[in-house]
């Protein structure tokens, strides 16, 4: 689909996968103007139902996004007759019941030639997918996390709170060196003070103490993660004291439990923390109970293997 800069997306289609044909002077290639969107679809039990996860949340995270890179987006029914029209066209590469699901990449980006630093004149709003298994090699066994001291994945005022790439070319050295190490990924703080805790490359995190579950609150430098504002649901119906606010890296050090959550490592697990040289390890090589409980009832959901009580699912068949 495409659009003019104040226009809007006119009606897509379907098109098989393959190479984009871009000017060199595309908004997106020198200026950074891409946002993503990361999204799963899976089977349902009776092999045939295709489950979304509230994509209307999405959207709108793109309609968020878009406004802050000066971007037009598609609309909220745009954007979901996108999805739905990709999903169904790619029904056969949609993984069974409990052996993966189907990654979907929607992608909005400034494909109109601009030299001068401006928005570009035109935008393409596409959507891929690919299936995809667990996120971590470790699977869902708990994943080791080094503290990041030197660089940075934003800043106050930046665009840390919206899914652009930009965000992601900031993140690939720390966490190539932190995978050159051993560690799975890269655990940000703030910039400003050095001690609050942020998120990791591709997830958020938090923390449980004495049953109290704690994440950092959102303040644009982290992204709105829709696993997170889920879990943070999931885990006050079920009971538990959930707390949005400043997290600290000593907290962490001293939690009962920490995890991720995200689209693509929807609940995971951290075994172990290296803090300035300092390893600090979690649970016993497996889910903690709390974030096993959060886990297990989110999943069930997505998965449609329980009733959808939160009306967070579509259907699709
Ligand atoms: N933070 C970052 C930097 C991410 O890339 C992601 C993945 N989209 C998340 C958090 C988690 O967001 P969500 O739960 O919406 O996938």
């Amino acid at each position: 689909m495409k659009c003019n800069l104040d226009g809007e997306f006119s009606k897509g289609e379907l098109q098989r996968f393959g190479n984009l044909e871009v000017s060199p002077s595309a908004g997106v290639l020198n200026y950074g103007q891409g946002l993503f969107e990361g999204m799963k679809a899976y089977r349902k039990q009776d092999g045939k139902t295709i489950l979304l996860f509230r994509p209307e949340e999405n959207a709108n995270r793109m309609r968020f996004g878009a406004d802050r890179m000066c971007m037009p987006a598609p609309t909220v029914e745009q954007f979901i007759e996108a999805v739905k029209a990709t999903v169904l066209a790619n029904k056969r590469w949609i993984p069974p019941p409990g052996k993966g699901s189907l990654y979907i990449r929607p992608l909005l980006m400034g494909t109109g030639a601009v030299l001068g630093l401006a928005p570009a004149p035109e935008y393409t709003f596409l959507v891929y997918v690919s299936p995809v298994g667990n996120y971590f090699k470790e699977g869902v066994a708990p994943i080791n996390l080094i503290v990041e001291s030197e660089f940075h994945r934003a800043t106050p005022g930046g665009t840390g709170g919206v899914k652009t790439i930009g965000n992601y070319a900031a993140v690939l050295k720390a966490q190539s060196i932190a995978k050159a190490k051993g560690y799975s990924d890269v655990l940000y703080l703030d910039c400003v003070y050095k001690r609050f805790l942020e998120e990791v490359s591709s997830c958020n995190i938090f923390i449980v103490k004495d049953n109290v579950i704690s994440t950092p609150e959102i303040k644009g430098t982290i992204l709105p993660g829709i696993t997170r504002k889920s879990i943070i649901d999931v885990a006050r119906t079920q009971g538990f004291q959930v707390e949005e606010r400043n997290v600290t890296v000593d907290e962490l050090l001293e939690a009962d439990e920490v995890f991720c959550t995200g689209t693509a490592v929807v609940v995971s697990p951290v075994g172990s923390i290296t803090y300035k040289g300092k390893r600090v390890s979690y649970g016993e090589g497996s889910f903690g109970p709390v974030s096993e409980k959060v886990y297990t009832v989110l999943t069930s959901l997505q998965m449609g293997l329980s009733e959808d009580n939160m009306n967070w699912t579509v259907n699709l068949s």
